[in-house]
């Protein structure tokens, strides 16, 4: 009965995968650090293999599968199935990793970005059921989302919907991002420059507790600020303020374009916890005049760090 399927989730840090059962319940799983060296070929033998392993720990073979699904942390042409491009995993630039996957297997495969994928699981069996409309995003390392639009994820002209961590919300302030510009939301406040301009200000001299949690400058992440905002230390809420804000930004415009007003949020950032979300929402209805007769919902997402794993298996017809 071809009732399985693997889900793999290649993440910048961590690879995961999943075995699925027929009602996309998870019986088995696994993962290893992503060797970001890794050539595209090797990265697409390791996965293939590990597929196959995966399957025999649970006592199947390939031909009990009926497909496998992949989210990669990249922009992906879905209608070609190639990795466009990426900062994390330099060789999948341009590699079509969905026939390359399908060459080893011998099975379906489906691929998209991850980012899309956590808000295909969200829509289908998290925090965004019953919404036919919701806009997922992804507050991490980087920022990232993806769109449902009349209850079905929404890829634009070249799979690359949903990439909300690029919007340009400030000529000002952000550190050169790898989308070509300074000032794009994840420049400003994904977890990496949150922590990179706590870093900075500590360097020039500004006194904080955020070092204190952290032990050295360069191990300064958004763990210690969130520690450091808990003792009300005033650059960690400096820090806190000024991501928060251009996020706001960032989903009032989305607010503006689509009309939806149901945000679904997941991450390492919002570990940050509520004192964080609140200012992200305060900065959101500061600009958004339509908040007061139509008031937004902030859902905080309900798979956590599965969320592209699952909904990678769930691109599987
Ligand atoms: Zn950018």
């Amino acid at each position: 009965m071809k009732s399985y399927v693997v889900g793999i989730d290649v993440g910048g840090t961590r690879t995961q995968l999943g075995l699925f059962d027929g009602e996309n319940k998870i019986v088995a799983q696994k993962h290893f650090l992503t060797d970001k060296e890794i050539g595209a070929g090797e990265l697409m033998d390791l996965l293939a293999s590990q597929v196959k392993k995966l399957a025999a720990q649970a006592g199947l073979g390939t031909d009990d599968l009926r497909g496998v699904g992949a989210a990669f942390p990249s922009y992906v042409d879905y209608d070609r199935g190639v990795c466009v491009e990426t900062s994390s995993i330099m060789a999948l630039n341009d590699a079509p990793v969905r026939d390359m996957l399908h060459e080893r297997l011998g099975l379906p495969v489906y691929v998209d970005n991850d980012g899309n994928l956590s808000a295909l699981a969200e829509h289908e069996l998290g925090a965004g059921r019953g919404f036919d409309n919701l806009i997922y995003a992804e507050l991490s390392t980087g920022i990232g989302g993806g769109l449902i639009l009349n209850g079905k994820l929404f890829r634009g002209m070249h799979g690359m919907a949903g990439e909300i961590g690029h919007m340009l919300v400030s000529d000002s302030i952000g550190y050169p991002c790898g989308c070509g510009v300074i000032g794009c939301v994840q420049s400003i406040s994904s977890g990496y420059y949150m922590a990179r301009y706590a870093m900075d200000r500590i360097k020039e001299g500004e006194e904080s507790r955020i070092l204190d949690y952290a032990g050295t400058i360069s191990n300064i992440d958004t763990v210690a600020v969130g520690r450091a905002l808990n003792a009300s230390d005033p650059l960690a809420l400096e820090v806190v303020d000024r991501g928060a804000e251009y996020l706001g930004r960032m989903f009032h415009n989305l607010n503006q374009i689509f009309d939806i007003n149901v945000f679904v949020y997941g991450g390492g950032v919002t570990n940050l916890g509520r004192p964080f979300v609140d200012r992200m929402i305060a900065a959101y209805r500061h600009y958004s005049l339509r908040d007061q007769k139509f008031p937004a919902q902030f859902i905080p997402g309900a798979l956590g760090s599965s969320a592209s794993l699952i909904g990678a298996a769930l691109q599987v017809k």
